[in-house]
């Protein structure tokens, strides 16, 4: 193990990536510089991701839920929108945790440097500082962790205000009488979400032939359901061809085999059509780095780039572009520059589209397992069977587990349904543990909850779920 206390470290982005592992660093007892453009850690995260997105995808939930009341008795009548303090309240959220992590950041002793960095050689970098003026610093090791941006599609690139990506649309300028979504992935689901509810008609294309491309279809239909109802159309197999600006808005063309309306005007359009990694930094070409396929940085199993003392974590060293995967790797890179033996091996890294309901799943997916002719069996419970789900009056949910026939080990967990993103973490920890089905069976799980779906999907595997009946063949 190397003497922590000697070694100098650089991190490169403050996002989840970059400030765990610079936090951890400096636990470790290293000394740690962190550099970001930001006054504050926080990176795309906490600045326009996850934090702000989920923010307001709390407020689209609980408009939803009042408008649903009334199916119980209760009338709230429509609800009054004020853009400004949604957004500063927002806001509010972001500085809060950001702030947070400053605070953190000098608890710690970390230096952090507001600006950004590019490469003198693989030890030496040249900080230009937001506060002006290019600072050289030299460095044991450097830790690259500067995330990605949104993709852009040069053939639909328009500069209007009309046109926004995640980060405009998180702004939440107004809202808009309508609204397309080009991208029926994660992000432009979300953010689609969050517009519906506060009034916007949103309409979601996508080129492949169903939402959330990659996630098991059977998980994406109670979602696809509701948001059919949720929104004003979800156009699937369809491209976009072109984009004009005109007077009264955005004449988008419209292309595929199912196309109905060629062309159509909309007040806004949200291109969220995938992320580009941010590895264009200035003097790579001066270490040993490698850049391969779609941008991403080459590491291997501990986050090591080609370059000896260059490490690579989160967005910009490969898929999936999660936050958690990035501070995971944050401590395995980390960890391995303090000369402990570790890998980034995984067997499960949880998604969750925060949606409603949420889509959750982690592990092997039936649509992998089937690409790679792994034989495996699968266990569903529906929610329609869970009585914490009547109670929700939200039965349009399920739970999968995904088995190995032979070990009967779990696999996989795919689960959708309200809060299902809290649920899937007792997936990644059976997975994790190499549980077989019938721990999940024999550990007792609480009554009612919509953790017990887990359980009595591990029930439907051994043929005997309490809450239903499957006749014996
Ligand atoms: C709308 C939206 C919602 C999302 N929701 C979720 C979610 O719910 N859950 C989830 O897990 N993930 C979510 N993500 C993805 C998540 O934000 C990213 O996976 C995560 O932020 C990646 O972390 P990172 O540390 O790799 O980099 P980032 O968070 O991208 O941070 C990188 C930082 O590096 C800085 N930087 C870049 N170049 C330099 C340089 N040369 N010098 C200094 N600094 C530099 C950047 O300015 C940035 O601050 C969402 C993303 C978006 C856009």
């Amino acid at each position: 193990m190397n003497d922590t206390s000697k070694l100098n470290i650089a991190v490169v982005g403050g996002g989840p990536g970059g400030y765990a592992a610079a936090f951890l660093a400096a636990d470790m007892g290293m000394k740690v510089t962190l550099i970001d453009p930001e006054v504050n850690p926080g990176g795309v995260c906490l600045y326009r991701g996850c934090i702000p997105s989920k923010a307001l995808l709390h407020v689209a939930k609980l408009i939803d839920e009042s408008r649903h009341a009334k199916n119980w008795g209760i009338e709230y009548g429509d609800p009054k929108i004020d853009v400004s303090r949604l957004r500063s309240w927002k806001e509010s959220v972001v500085k809060k945790l950001t702030g947070g992590l400053g605070q953190l950041s000098k608890q710690r002793s970390v230096q952090y440097v507001q600006g950004k960095a590019g490469f003198v050689n693989s030890t030496t970098l040249s900080v230009a500082k937001s506060s002006g003026g290019d600072e050289r610093l030299t460095f044991d090791r450097i830790i690259l962790a500067t995330g990605s941006r949104p993709a852009i599609i040069p053939s639909l690139k328009l500069d209007s205000p009309r046109v926004m990506d995640s980060t405009s649309a998180l702004d939440l300028k107004d809202v808009p009488g309508t609204l397309l979504v080009i991208g029926g992935g994660y992000i432009g689901l979300e953010l689609g979400t969050v517009y519906a509810a506060l009034g916007t008609k949103v309409t979601v294309v996508e080129m492949m032939p169903g939402l959330l491309p990659g996630a098991d279809r059977d998980l994406v239909l109670p979602l696809h359901k509701r948001l059919e109802k949720n929104l004003e159309a979800i156009l699937l197999n369809t491209t976009v061809a072109a984009m004009k600006e005109e007077s009264g808005g955005i004449k988008v063309t419209f292309d595929g085999p199912d196309v109905k309306e060629r062309e159509k005007v909309f007040d806004k359009v949200l291109v969220s059509v995938g992320r580009k990694p941010n590895s264009e930094l200035a003097g790579l070409e001066k270490t040993k780095v490698q850049v391969i396929q779609r941008g991403f940085i080459k590491v291997n199993k501990q986050l090591q780039t080609d370059d000896p003392n260059i490490y690579a974590i989160g967005d910009v060293a490969g898929e999936p572009m999660l936050a958690h995967k990035a501070s995971h790797e944050g401590r395995t890179a980390v960890e391995h520059i303090a000369g402990h033996k570790v890998a980034f091996e995984p067997n499960a890294i949880p998604a969750v589209v925060f949606t409603d309901p949420e889509v959750a799943w982690c592990g092997l997916t039936e649509t992998d397992a089937q690409k790679n002719g792994q034989e495996i069996r699968v266990a569903k419970f529906p929610w329609g069977a869970s009585g914490r789900a009547l109670t929700l009056d939200r039965t349009e949910g399920m739970t999968k587990l995904i088995i190995d026939p032979k070990t009967e080990r779990v696999l996989g967990v795919g689960i959708v349904g309200v809060g299902c993103g809290e649920l899937i973490a007792e997936g990644v920890v059976a997975i994790e543990m190499g549980a077989l089905a019938g721990d999940l069976e024999l550990c007792i799980h609480p009554h009612p909850t919509l953790s017990e779906t887990i359980m009595e999907a591990a029930e439907v595997f051994y043929g005997h779920a309490t809450d239903i009946y499957r006749p014996k063949k």
